[in-house]
């Protein structure tokens, strides 16, 4: 029995439709295995403009760091598209990642057996099914090194430079091998170390780390070949731990595979175990407000936040097992949804998933 406080940033569109039912489903989880949960909603996001005129408010920020995890809808929308500079919604997602100090990002890429058929890979390649799990460096390398301007042999030239520190490097190769412990201990390390010093540093710390996991077992590849080897054989991957600019490009790539958008969760951890979790997806103002978005990446990334931050496998693996169960039964959002298999809304398919935890 424990309690968890939970700052919940609902935000715009379909964010407060789906995380309504990620809620439902965590209070399902706490009565039937006798935790409680707190949930604080916040404000962020379009939202936040509107009510408050910023669209991270200090107060969302100083909740969110109180909270043992936040829950994320989605921010955004086409009402704040004019809007400039710092004060757009989507700003409120760096600054919440910024300020709860969040360099880890975990985007799963699955594909449930029951869905291959919305999977681009030959049915021989995905067998039955795939779990990847991506971990990717969110605050350093490339996107955030010292770039600019310089006369160069050819004239004017622009660079950016990529620069990792012994100490970013650890801490994210150690969530890699926290995270395999929990999954099916292999971590891959991905990087260009027959080209980049930064990543022939990155691999020798990666090896280092990965003396205090003897459990686990490691190995090291160039990114290009990953690249590859993601739609030929992805099913050899467990954990992918790889930089700021190459989990950005290759998240994106296995995340195409499992093909649906509404379906994937992802989480952003920091140094302290708590952190954000939220649906990989956006805020689809183009279906908000008509019960039909997908509810299961927001669902699933509830799973995420009980296995990674509160350490509760077995309630996790209980929520993933209803999601695979009602998709199994045949129910599908209209994203989602094939021949022959009953449609739902959002709320019908939250309260099925709900009614099938055990
Ligand atoms: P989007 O992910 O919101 O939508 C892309 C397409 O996928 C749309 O057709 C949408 O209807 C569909 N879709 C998305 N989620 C779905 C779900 N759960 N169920 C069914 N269908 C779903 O991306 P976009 O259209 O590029 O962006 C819309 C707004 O969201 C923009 O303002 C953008 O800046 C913002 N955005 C926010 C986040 C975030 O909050 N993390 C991420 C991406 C985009």
């Amino acid at each position: 029995m424990a309690e968890f406080h939970i700052a919940v940033v609902a935000g715009d569109g379909i964010g407060p439709e789906v995380t309504e039912q990620a809620i439902a489903v965590l209070n399902k989880i706490g009565d039937l295995f006798h935790h409680t949960f707190h949930f604080n909603k916040v404000l962020a996001g379009g939202c936040a403009i509107d009510e408050v005129g910023k669209c991270l408010p200090a107060e969302t920020l100083e909740q969110c760091k109180k909270a043992d995890s936040v829950l994320l809808g989605a921010v955004g929308g086409p009402k704040w598209d004019t809007v400039v500079g710092v004060q757009r919604p989507e700003k409120a997602l760096l600054g919440l990642r910024e300020g709860l100090g969040l360099y880890a990002n975990l985007r799963p890429a699955i594909i449930h057996k029951a869905l291959s058929d919305a999977c681009p890979l030959k049915p021989e390649i995905t067998g039955d099914g795939i779990d990847i799990l991506i971990v990717r460096e969110l605050t350093g390398g490339i996107y955030f090194g010292e770039k600019g301007y310089r006369e160069g042999k050819y004239g004017q030239e622009a660079f950016d430079i990529e620069a990792y520190s012994e100490m970013e490097i650890r801490r994210i190769a150690k969530n890699a091998f926290d995270v395999a412990m929990q999954r099916n201990k292999k971590v891959t390390s991905v990087d260009k170390a027959n080209v980049l010093e930064s990543s022939r540093f990155w691999r020798k710390i990666v090896t280092e780390v990965a003396q205090q996991y003897p459990e686990v077992e490691l190995n090291h590849m160039y990114v290009d070949n990953a690249a590859m080897q993601l739609v030929r054989n992805p099913k050899q991957f467990d954990v992918i731990v790889t930089s700021n600019i190459f989990g950005d490009i290759l998240s994106d790539e296995a995340s195409m595979i499992t093909g649906s958008i509404g379906l994937l969760p992802s989480a952003s951890l920091g140094q302290t175990g708590a952190g954000m979790y939220e649906p990989i997806h956006g805020s689809a103002p183009d279906i908000a407000g008509k019960d039909i978005a997908n509810p299961i990446a927001a669902i699933l990334s509830t799973a995420m936040m009980l296995k990674y931050s509160f350490k509760l496998d077995k309630e996790a693996d209980a929520i993933e097992k209803a999601v695979t169960s009602v998709l199994e039964s045949g129910y599908r959002t209209t994203d989602i949804m094939s021949e022959g298999m009953n449609v739902v809304g959002t709320k019908q398919m939250g309260k099925l998933i709900c009614d099938a935890i055990q």
